[in-house]
């Protein structure tokens, strides 16, 4: 099977290092797909989810922002933060979904929309991602 080395570090710690199939990033002009022997490219991310496929397998990851780079068949990722499916806390991201959308409705002069726009960006990937777990892993009706 053709692969890549797809590494994705933050400042805390290795999130990911392994041999992968096709990755699929949130760039910040849209969204990435990419595959072994990939031209090199260097790019922002927002937040978003990143699927990566390994063993035919696709997997979801949570990525608030940061860089993506492709040299040489390896894809190097530095996130600001970065969380497997089984790592989110979804009521922590409840909370801050919350936050988020209260500073947006009540918004005052001095408010940062975009931060909290951001926020909100955020919290709905972890949302998302760890709800879509949770459901698959549930045993089928009746089971
Ligand atoms: P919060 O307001 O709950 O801190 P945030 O979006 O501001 O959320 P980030 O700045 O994106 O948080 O991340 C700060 C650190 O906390 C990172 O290490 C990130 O991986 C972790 N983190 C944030 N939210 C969650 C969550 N819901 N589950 C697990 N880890 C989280």
């Amino acid at each position: 099977m053709v692969t890549m080395l797809l590494e994705i570090v933050t400042a805390e710690r290795e999130v990911y290092s392994d041999d992968v199939e096709a990755v699929n990033a949130p760039g910040v002009e849209g969204d990435l797909g990419i595959l072994p022997h990939h031209a090199p490219l260097m790019t922002s991310l927002q937040p978003g989810e990143l699927m990566i496929r390994k063993d035919g397998r696709d997997e979801y990851l949570m990525v608030s922002g940061g860089f993506l780079e492709v040299m040489g068949n390896r894809v190097t990722i530095l996130a600001d933060a970065c969380e497997r499916s089984d790592e989110i806390d979804e009521q922590r991201a409840q909370e801050a979904m919350g936050r988020a959308q209260e500073r947006i409705a009540n918004r005052t002069a001095d408010l940062d929309l975009e931060q909290a726009a951001s926020a909100f960006r955020r919290a709905e990937t972890r949302l998302r991602i760890a709800r879509r777990r949770r459901t698959r892993a549930a045993p089928p009706p009746g089971a």
